[in-house]
């Protein structure tokens, strides 16, 4: 969470304005802006990447955890300088921090012109056009469409897309609000998603992301609709009658929805990154229970065994939340035993962020930032021995690299199958002088390159192309 992304594009086909829209937060936002921008272009709007320059500025905000909050308001409030200061005559908040805080919102940010919230997204190409200020535009989310099936998207990574499978989530976890600001769970019509596919990788994907809130739970409230393990197997057929470099990524599993069918289908499946983002979020029974995530220690180790049984070289990502009330240091030595058993490829960890409209939030025996903070470095120190360690098992091997970007002369850094898009580690390619040796040898931004790995440092792996 809390990436940002500035989106760029090209020149329009008829003129209506300048825009520059900032999106914040998670791969899901990214996704939304990238659809608007698309609308919005082929309604003749300019995008701009300078700002000043905007007639029409539209922050897409993030409301997830506390820092995510406080990021949404500083941009909100440095980039409302530029209808003071720039050419800006509009100013589009919209998104989760508008929808989270609806009541409040509009006193506290006079500089702008229209807060719309993650039911009225797809709004935003009429709302721009209404004259009349009007403030708050806030619809049932649950009603919010997702894109027409022939809608495309301005792609800010053409090489490395994400594919919105579904919408919104309709479990309880205690400490989150998202299902109240993205309404109930719901899948995106299978047609859809396989049609968007198809058209990605035609335009040179070489890597696709599925993504939801959660990924494993859908189709169950389609009727007659595949399951996600039959979604998978059919994209996976499409993609491989394309082209078998094509790799498939599935983000944001559930550990209470991931199956025995869906692991089998991932693991075993030749174009499907054998990679397993499972956000555990706890391992004692009593704060998994608090949390309200739906399942136990022991029903997390026996996934974790499936996952192995059918392929040991599976590559495990979690993410978990340290601090949550009534932590005590016993809860936290099951929660540090487990990651030492485990033994995670990647993990992110959060102190437990709190806010008034969560239940978590009623709950007593506080945890204290210090001891948080404390348990937090513990438990990154023991991470970053675990992640060298397996990192380090990696050295002589090669691996084929997508390349994402071009560092300096020579240097180029990309990612293999195991590391995920923005939250894992990283490839250093190190091409020395074997470009101008070996005239067959190309890399660029793009491509895909045989590596061997030579380092390993805690995080990232350094290689030579071969
Ligand atoms: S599964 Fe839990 S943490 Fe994830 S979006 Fe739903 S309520 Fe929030």
């Amino acid at each position: 969470m809390g990436n940002r992304a500035d989106i760029k594009t090209n020149s329009p086909r008829k003129q209506a304005g300048s825009l520059y829209l900032l999106n914040l937060g998670c791969a899901k936002n990214l996704v939304e802006s990238e659809f608007l921008l698309w609308r919005l272009k082929k309604d003749g709007w300019k995008m701009t990447s300078v700002p000043a320059k905007a007639e029409v500025i539209i922050i897409n905000t993030c409301a997830f955890i506390t820092p995510a909050i406080e990021e949404s308001i500083e941009e909100i409030l440095l980039l409302a300088e530029n209808k003071k200061k720039g050419a800006c005559k509009k100013l589009i908040v919209a998104g989760c921090l508008p929808q989270r805080f609806q009541k409040e919102i509009s006193k506290s940010m006079p500089e702008a012109d229209y807060f719309v919230g993650t039911g009225a997204f797809h709004k935003i190409p009429e709302i721009i056009n209404i004259k009349k200020r009007n403030k708050n535009i806030f619809p049932d989310p649950n009603k919010s469409p997702f894109p027409k099936h022939n809608q495309k998207r301005i792609i800010q990574n053409k090489k490395s897309v994400y594919i919105k499978i579904a919408e919104g989530c309709n479990r309880k976890c205690s400490y989150c609000i998202i299902p109240e600001l993205k309404g109930k769970y719901r899948s995106r019509p299978f047609a859809d998603i396989i049609s968007e596919a198809q058209a990605l990788i035609k335009k040179g994907a070489k890597e696709i992301s599925l993504i939801a809130q959660e990924t494993t739970l859908y189709g169950k409230d389609l009727k007659n609709a595949p399951d996600f393990s039959e979604l998978l197997k059919i994209i996976s057929e499409k993609v491989f009658s394309y082209s078998k470099d094509i790799t498939i990524r599935v983000l944001y599993t559930h550990p209470a929805s991931l199956n025995k069918k869906i692991i089998k289908t991932v693991a075993q499946t030749k174009n499907i990154a054998s990679y397993f983002d499972l956000p555990i979020q706890h391992a004692s029974d009593k704060i998994l229970k608090k949390m309200k995530r739906g399942y136990n220690a022991e029903k997390l180790y026996e996934t974790i065994n499936v996952i192995k049984n059918y392929d040991p070289n599976a590559v495990l990502r979690t993410s978990i939340i340290v601090g949550f009330p009534n932590e005590t240091e016993k809860d936290f030595k099951l929660l540090y035993d487990f990651i030492k058993k485990v033994k995670f490829d990647h993990l992110g960890a959060f102190m437990y962020s709190d806010a008034e409209d969560i239940p978590s939030n009623k709950f007593k025996r506080r945890v204290s930032k210090e001891i948080a903070e404390k348990r937090y470095k513990t438990l990154m120190k023991k991470q970053a021995e675990i992640s060298y360690n397996k990192n380090q098992k990696r050295i002589g091997k090669i691996y084929k690299v997508l390349i994402e970007k071009k560092e300096e002369k020579n240097i180029f850094t990309g990612r293999a199958w195991f590391q995920a898009p923005e939250v894992d580690g990283i490839v250093y390619v190190n091409a020395g002088n074997k470009i101008s040796m070996d005239n067959k040898l190309k890399i660029e931004e793009g491509e895909i390159v045989s590596v061997k790995i030579e380092d390993a440092a805690e995080y990232d792996l350094f290689g030579t192309p071969i």
